[in-house]
């Protein structure tokens, strides 16, 4: 064994470090298939110290490492080049501290998204930011991706729930950022949300202060089915012009509704209908109930063919397994799932899906779309086979097309899911060199050595300074004999 790993071995103990190839296989990539890579080694600290010993030891021998909590990233941001040591987090999961005066908790990384809701349930308090992944994710994951969900549209994103934060930085020093006693009000530069969607990149958070929210007195769930998608796409616009504002905006397809309802996800959706529309209201019992008559006013306007409510906890539950479980649902379609994350303008939510279905078609990938519909988050998902050059090669296309199309229509090429190694090509279709020449200065300024988390996010002009494994991933897979 060579000596960084006998010395990690001797800082952790020997279970909390991986080294054969065999162990390492779960490691090998994220939620982005595409993209494969098994790390050097992994780790397993326990403790903020534990942290700061094993990257310091790395940082002395001046070998690159990658954060990671529980792999659900979509886009390759935990997936680690072979000379890489993954860092991961999994073991770190206490919620150190709850204030129910000041309300906000203090975790470390490791704690799954879910779990820490689960936690304060009987206080009467949850953490709002929920992506779908909500069960398996973690608060580290959350904060470096700054990740989304269903209820971001009335609650903000991760950025607008993380006070404060413990960050061991690329040399082993440690930064404290915001205030993790959980003050509003950083005293100096807010560094705490420039740290947030640096997917990694900037060091390794180990102690994270969040704030909680109190549970509203009335939740009311309504289900629209539509026999168009430009039905349940034009009553969304006209619930958000009217000046209401949802908790959560959720729009799934047919053929995603299909694949719900044929699955242990099945939510007793109409499989004919060309799209459900999911709305969660809450609030007080007076406003919800006034939201409530008003959100079936505009389904029924736009020719809802059916429209339900929920009435009680079990039905609320039972209309969100098909939109939480919609990704595992895609499992059935075929062995891989490609989820793109795109924007567009909300009023052009139409447009784009049509010009989604087009590429697909183009392209002859099977295509599904589940979105965030009041944020104009869409997630077209392709179906395919990975162990099929050919069909990945014109997954990978159709979903660089789709990307494009997004940004053409005024969008981005990413809401929550991050840049990764999937969208260092697609950065540049919304950015140009000084633009991306600020953001690697304020990269340098955290990570100067470029070995925490390297070849993510910012697409390099030197290839030698970093390892872009994307570009000539994709390459590969267009070009197989090409030998790039
Ligand atoms: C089925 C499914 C549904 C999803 N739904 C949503 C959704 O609704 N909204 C949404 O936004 N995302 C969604 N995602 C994407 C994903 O779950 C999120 O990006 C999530 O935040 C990743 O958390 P993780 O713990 O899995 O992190 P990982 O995937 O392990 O890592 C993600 C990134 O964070 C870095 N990182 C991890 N921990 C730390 C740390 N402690 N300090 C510094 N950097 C760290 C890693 O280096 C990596 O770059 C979904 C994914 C799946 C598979």
């Amino acid at each position: 064994m060579p000596a960084l790993e006998r010395e990690l071995e001797r800082l952790l103990g020997e279970r909390a470090v991986l080294t054969a190839p065999d162990a390492l296989l779960a490691w090998e990539c994220d939620g982005f298939t595409v993209h494969k890579s098994r790390p050097r080694a992994v780790v397993l600290p326990n403790s903020t110290a534990q942290v700061q010993a094993v990257v310091r030891l790395l940082h002395a021998a001046a070998v690159p490492f990658v954060p990671r909590g529980a792999g659900t990233c979509l886009s390759g941001g935990p997936t680690a080049g072979a000379d890489a040591v993954v860092i991961d987090l999994a073991r770190m999961r206490q919620v150190l501290h709850v204030s129910t005066e000041d309300l906000y908790a203090v975790v470390q990384p490791g704690v799954v998204n879910l779990d820490l809701t689960t936690a304060v349930h009987h206080l009467g308090l949850h953490y709002a930011p929920d992506p779908s992944s909500q069960s398996v994710c973690t608060i580290g994951g959350n904060f470096a991706e700054n990740s989304g969900g269903p209820h971001c549209f009335k609650y903000g994103m991760t950025v607008d729930h993380v006070l404060g934060a413990v960050i061991v930085l690329p040399d082993g020093a440690l930064c404290r950022l915001g205030d993790p006693a959980g003050a509003r009000l950083p005293g100096a530069l807010d560094l705490t949300a420039v740290f947030c969607g640096s997917e990694g990149t900037f060091g390794i958070a180990t102690e994270i202060t969040v704030r909680l929210c109190r549970d509203q007195r009335a939740v009311r769930t309504l289900l629209g089915a539509f026999a168009t998608m430009t039905a349940a796409c034009r009553t969304v616009s006209d619930i958000v012009a009217a000046g209401l504002v949802p908790a959560a905006l959720e729009i799934l397809d047919q053929a995603t509704i299909r694949a719900v309802e044929a699955s242990v996800y099945r939510a007793g959706y109409p499989a004919d209908a060309a799209a459900v529309l999911l709305v969660e209201l809450d609030g007080p019992d007076d406003v919800v109930a006034e939201e409530a008559a008003e959100v079936r006013a505009f389904m029924q306007q736009n020719g809802g063919l059916r429209i339900e409510e929920a009435t009680d906890a079990a039905e609320r539950k039972r209309l969100w397994k098909g939109r939480k479980g919609a990704f595992g649902a895609m499992g059935r379609l075929n062995t891989d799932l490609y989820v793109l994350d795109g924007v567009v303008p909300r009023t052009r939510l139409e447009e784009a899906l049509v010009g989604i279905s087009a590429i697909g078609q183009k392209h002859g990938v099977l295509l599904t779309n589940v979105f965030h519909a009041g944020d104009g988050n869409l997630h077209p998902n392709i179906s395919y086979d990975g162990r099929d050059a050919a069909m990945t090669a014109r997954t990978v296309a159709a979903g660089h097309e789709i990307l494009q199309l997004c940004v053409d229509l005024g969008g981005s090429v990413s809401g929550e899911h991050g840049i990764g190694t999937e969208k260092l090509d697609h950065v540049r279709m919304m950015y140009g060199d000084a633009d991306l020449d600020v953001m690697a200065r304020v990269r340098a300024a955290w990570n100067p050595d470029g070995r925490c988390n390297p070849g993510k996010v910012l697409p390099s002009r030197n290839a030698c300074a970093e390892v872009a494994k994307w570009p000539q991933m994709i390459a590969k897979v267009l070009d197989p004999e090409g030998g790039a």
